[in-house]
């Protein structure tokens, strides 16, 4: 079944000329599945991952998340689809810096009302998962980049969303640390959980089951890959 479609979606932003980011975009993501979007700089990769996280709405066509179509319901409930069912892992980490590992990985489940006991021992069975169980009370600065993508990483995770978003992960650590978050993210792809991961890198691409390749805001093709193992 499929958990994310696409259908005929054109997004364009007025900023002095107009540009089109994507042009008549549809596409699918069956539940369980792992694809990368790559293409250059500029080719509508981020804004296909925003429309898709609920950051922002199509001009035209449908955006359906888990039987919701995101255009059609109000902001306040694509922001909680957001919290919640949809996590989201960026370049530049985005944690809370006067905040412990273990409070940056509860802030979702403080939207989502959890209960503040409830909540921190997700987080620390979320932080054991990516294998920092022994960092839950560092703050951002006492840990490394890519301890901190692990901490974005877990934040994400910890509501159990049926799909994460992440936008370039490696791209501020470096290459040793970016294969440690591929082999990461391969685990929660084996544990069930649907990915969606954008780059402009083949290297990293590869590390799905299925790459679509876009350019000037349009699907140029889409290859099956044999994903790289041992995930280097
Ligand atoms: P990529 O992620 O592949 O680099 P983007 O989706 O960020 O591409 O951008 C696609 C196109 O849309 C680019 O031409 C970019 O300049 C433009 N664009 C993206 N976001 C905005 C925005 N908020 N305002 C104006 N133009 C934008
Ligand atoms: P990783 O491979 O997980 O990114 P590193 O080998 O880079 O970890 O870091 C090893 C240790 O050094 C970490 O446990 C971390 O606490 C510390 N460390 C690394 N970078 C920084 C930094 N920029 N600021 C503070 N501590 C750091």
């Amino acid at each position: 079944d499929s958990l994310v479609t696409l259908d005929g979606v054109t997004k364009t932003y007025n900023l002095g000329g107009t540009v089109t980011a994507l042009d008549d975009v549809s596409v699918s993501l069956d539940e369980g599945s792992y694809t990368a979007v790559m293409g250059p700089s500029g080719s509508g990769k981020s804004t296909l991952l925003n429309l898709v996280g609920g950051l922002d709405t199509a001009d035209a066509g449908t955006v359906r998340v888990d039987g919701v179509d995101l255009g059609r319901v109000s902001e306040t409930r694509r922001a909680e689809k957001r919290g919640t069912a949809i996590g989201f892992v960026f370049q530049t980490f985005n944690l809370m810096p006067r905040l412990t590992a273990v409070e940056n990985v509860s802030l979702p489940l403080v939207f989502d009302g959890w209960p503040r006991e409830k909540r921190l021992a997700r987080a620390r069975d979320v932080l054991n998962d990516v294998g920092l169980g022994d960092r839950y009370d560092h703050k951002p600065a006492e840990l490394s980049g890519g301890q901190r993508q692990r901490v974005a990483i877990a934040r994400a995770l910890a509501p159990d969303p049926s799909l994460l978003l992440a936008d370039e992960p490696t791209g501020n650590v470096d290459t040793d640390t970016g294969a440690a978050i591929m082999r990461l993210l391969a685990e929660i792809h084996d544990r069930g959980n649907t990915i969606l991961l954008v780059t402009h890198a083949r290297r990293i691409a590869e590390h799905a089951e299925r790459i679509v390749h876009v350019r000037d805001g349009r699907i140029e093709r889409i290859e099956a890959v044999e994903r790289r193992r041992p995930y280097d």
